[in-house]
């Protein structure tokens, strides 16, 4: 018996790691169903650098898609190691699986397979409103943070958006950080924090965030992108061994937190950023994109109406992303007070940050990395 529902043609709004990924799987598994996806950019233009997987994420993905997963394997630098450096001192604490790729790679990658399976990538269409798409049974909004699907229809999505404390400004860098690496620093302005990952063989991510306090003490909102990058290299001269910062469009922004109460109005959907965002420092925000769609397709080919399917995605992917919504606080709030961390020994600090969202306990981190743990119970016991 056919148990999934017919679609003839899906809308997908966005052409970010989202729309393009449920593109992939709805088109592979039915090739009858007219799949279009509308990005607003050019091909080949992103913003941001890298992001990275855990190995689970990169399991899902093998088991979803294996052939994007295969060419995207290619193209990806894998670690096992999180370093924390506080007061010029490196603590590695290894047993932990990540890949990064650049984004704008993994988006090619991704495009490519979408024009192999027949999908229509509609480029450098901007949708200002609903009533410029064309007739359709589906309409995914894909459409990233400020989402035009969520904010057309408010009363149905019940959105609740809020804001992040710290500024922050993502930029990429040559120097390689040989593992995920959070670096702190600290002059007269206060403290700053860096998260970066090498995500190709001579290129890594560098986000630096800061409290709002140092963000005033120290000028930014009065500098130009070039002088806040000048000012941070000088910070940050002892981990970027000589190497630059690189712009992106980068800017100083806070953290968007976005909810919503329903993720389905009749026959539209919310995946990724739209949806729901999680913070950088627990590095979610793709893999909880990419993870929906397959969520959203599974749904789709599990059950013979649209209305069961997405109340199917609605119902078993929220309380999911809820769970990861509440770590990503914790671990939000953990990087909005700086400066009491800033008092902890080296080995303190790097226990402290692994186990700051409480996704990691005592018993994981002994698993991963015994002798981190015994160095950490070692000094505890000394001090
Ligand atoms: C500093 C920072 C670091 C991050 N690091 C990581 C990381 O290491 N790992 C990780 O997994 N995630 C990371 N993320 C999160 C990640 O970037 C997002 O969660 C992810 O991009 C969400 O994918 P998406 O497809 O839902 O939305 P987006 O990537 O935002 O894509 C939405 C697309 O829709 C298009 N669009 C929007 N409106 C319209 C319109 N009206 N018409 C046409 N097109 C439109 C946009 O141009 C965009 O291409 C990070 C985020 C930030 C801010």
């Amino acid at each position: 018996m056919n148990q999934h529902v017919s679609l003839g043609r899906v809308v997908i709004l966005g052409g970010g790691p989202a729309g393009l990924y449920l593109a992939i799987l709805i088109k592979k598994r039915c090739p009858e169903t007219e799949v279009t996806v509308y990005e607003r950019n050019p091909r080949g233009s992103t913003f941001g650098w890298g992001v990275v997987f855990s190995g689970r994420t990169m399991q899902h993905l093998e088991a979803a898609d294996p052939e994007s997963y295969a060419v995207l394997k290619g193209i990806m630098r894998t670690w096992e190691n999180v370093d924390v450096v506080h007061r010029n001192e490196t603590i590695s604490i290894w047993g932990n699986r990540f890949s990064g790729v650049a984004r704008i790679g993994m988006l090619k990658v991704l495009q490519g397979r979408c024009e192999d399976l027949g999908v229509e990538l509609v480029f450098n269409k901007e949708l200002k409103g609903l009533d410029e798409l064309p007739s359709h049974d589906l309409l995914v909004a894909a459409d990233g943070v400020n989402s035009l699907v969520r904010s057309t229809c408010p009363d149905a999505f019940s959105p609740e958006l809020g804001g992040g404390k710290n500024f922050y400004i993502w930029y990429g860098t040559h120097h390689i950080f040989d593992g995920l690496t959070l670096t702190f620093r600290q002059d007269q302005h206060g403290v700053y924090a860096a998260h970066s990952y090498m995500f190709s063989e001579d290129t890594s991510t560098f986000i630096v965030e800061v409290e709002p306090e140092t963000f005033e003490k120290a000028g930014f909102g009065a500098m130009s992108e070039p002088e806040a990058r000048a000012h941070l290299e000088q910070v940050f001269a002892p981990d970027l061994c000589g190497h630059s910062l690189m712009s992106n469009a980068s800017r100083w922004i806070q953290f968007r937190v976005v909810k919503n109460q329903n993720w389905v109005d009749g026959k539209r959907v919310l995946v990724g950023d739209a949806a729901h965002t999680a913070h950088f420092s627990i590095g979610s925000g793709t893999k909880l994109a990419l993870e929906d769609c397959i969520a959203l397709d599974r749904s789709l080919a599990t059950h013979s109406t649209l209305d069961a399917a997405l109340a199917h995605y609605e119902s078993t992917r929220k309380p999911i992303i809820d769970d990861f919504q509440a770590l990503s606080g914790t671990s939000r709030a953990w990087f909005e007070d700086l400066h009491p961390l800033m008092q902890m020994e080296p080995i303190e600090l790097a226990y402290s940050a692994m186990t700051r969202s409480g996704r990691i306990d005592d018993t994981v981190l002994e698993g991963r990395d015994a002798d981190f743990v015994a160095a950490y119970r070692h000094w505890l016991a000394r001090a």
